[in-house]
């Protein structure tokens, strides 16, 4: 079964039929649509860093976490770091990102952890053994540095989650159609060349997926979504394609 679309409270977002099996889960990957933000950031951008009014995004932000039916949303300032964040009290609506860090975790219901993105990936995680779940901004900055290996590690550590319990979703982004890298040559380890589809094309999902799997987890418990946000320019913000543009999110919690 293949990603679905779902309109919850008035708003449209993907989901991973990966965590249907498990309904103390909640989560969405949002498009851009149903917001308050205006061009350029129309409509449902959620990051405060991109220009846009802060007023509009925190109305975005209320709109999303309604939606869902959480009690609260923590995100962060993504910095393409491997630093995580485990989250234990409710943020306060307006309370500031937590600084610099790209791996958001939390065992507590109804916190929504928000991983912002505009061709990046979000990368959620489920460990149904342990009731914890994790957010993970992945761009390929993140991926050079194995963030996906780090945030298993990460699951392990804090949590005593062991990988094969773990379910991943690699959400929205660009596609191996859009991703291309002219000086792939100083920017990618030679190792991931292997990656190239086609000249100075690559596919980042896969890489994704053989890390996920590399650290553990089982190929049937990796989704790739499959969309590419370059080419859905009506459903999805696109840095590639914009520039100056929003961000979409992706929420995962436990249910309350
Ligand atoms: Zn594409």
């Amino acid at each position: 079964m293949a990603v679905y679309l779902e309109e919850v409270g008035g708003l449209k977002c993907y989901r991973s039929p990966l965590f249907k099996a498990f309904p103390e889960v909640v989560h969405g990957f949002f498009t851009r649509r149903g917001g308050v933000s205006s061009a350029p950031y129309s409509q449902l951008n959620l990051s405060f860093s991109v220009g846009d009014l802060p007023e509009k995004v925190a109305a975005n932000r209320r709109l999303v976490q309604q939606a869902l039916g959480l009690d609260s949303l923590a995100g962060a300032t993504q910095v393409h770091g491997r630093r995580e964040a485990v989250i234990t009290n409710a943020p306060q609506a307006l309370a500031p990102e937590i600084p610099e860090v790209d791996i958001l975790l939390t065992s507590r219901p109804g916190l929504g952890l928000l991983i912002k993105q505009a061709d990046c990936q979000a990368v959620m995680f489920y460990d149904p053994a342990r009731r914890v779940v994790a957010n993970i901004h992945c761009g390929w900055r993140g991926q050079i540095q194995n963030i996906l290996s780090e945030a298993v590690g990460c699951l392990k550590e804090r949590f005593g989650s062991t990988p094969s319990d773990l379910w991943a979703a690699i959400g929205p982004s660009l596609g191996p159609c859009c991703a291309q890298f002219r000086n792939f040559r100083q920017e990618f380890p030679p190792h991931l060349w292997t990656y190239q589809v086609r000249p100075k094309y690559f596919d980042l999902w896969g890489l994704s997926r053989d890390q996920l799997a590399a650290a553990g987890l089982k190929p049937e418990h990796i989704e790739i979504t499959g969309l590419c946000t370059r080419c859905r320019g009506d459903e999805f913000f696109s840095y590639r394609r914009e520039g100056l543009t929003g961000r979409q999110g992706a929420v995962i919690a436990l249910r309350q």
